[in-house]
């Protein structure tokens, strides 16, 4: 297992727009051992997702998923108001975000390069995206809830965005004072 350095706020490739991969690139060996590399970076983060950016690549590549696993020490009511389900792993490459539903929701929402924080972000409940996968065939998810904000935050990373410019700037909590009164 080979895990990379997660770049934090103020590095200035998370304010960089990043760049399309050629289906030539993806299926390079130094793009798959990358999309490799980043899963194991997740998973020993850990978090739901990772973009390209966060770890000093600026490239429209991201990998998400959220384990059973990370769903059971999640309290019921929450995982049902967050309509948060598993999610397996996958790879986004050159998304295409598309809002699907008016209806938005405010939930507390972190990032693992504004480690130790987190804040409300109101986000659609329902997007479409338009992508290629690790083996640069083209790809379509329809996502809903908790699942549709992992998506929009992993693609504005793409984008040079972060929660935090999204985030009702008054919830911003730590992470200690989230779960002792926010929670
Ligand atoms: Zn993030």
């Amino acid at each position: 297992m080979n895990t990379l350095e997660i770049v934090q706020i103020g590095c200035p490739v998370l304010r960089t727009k990043a760049k399309a991969l050629s289906k030539e690139q993806i299926l390079s060996p130094s793009i798959q051992s990358l999309i490799q590399e980043m899963k194991d970076t997740m998973h020993a983060a850990p978090g739901v997702g990772l973009a390209a950016p966060q770890i000093g690549r600026s490239l429209q590549l991201a990998v998400i998923e959220d384990k059973p696993d990370y769903l059971q020490s999640v309290p019921a009511t929450i995982l049902k108001e967050r309509d948060r389900k598993p999610v397996e792993f996958h790879v986004i490459i050159n998304p295409r975000l598309t809002i699907e539903s008016e209806v938005k929701a405010d939930f507390y929402e972190g990032c693992l390069s504004i480690h130790g924080f987190l804040g409300k972000v109101n986000r659609a409940l329902s997007v479409k995206v338009e992508c290629l996968n690790e083996k640069a065939e083209p790809v379509t998810i329809h996502a809903q809830g908790w699942y549709a904000r992992i998506l929009q935050h992993e693609i504005d990373h793409l984008h040079g965005i972060l929660c935090i410019d999204r985030m009702n700037i008054q919830s911003l909590t730590t992470l200690e004072n989230y779960q002792r009164y926010h929670l």
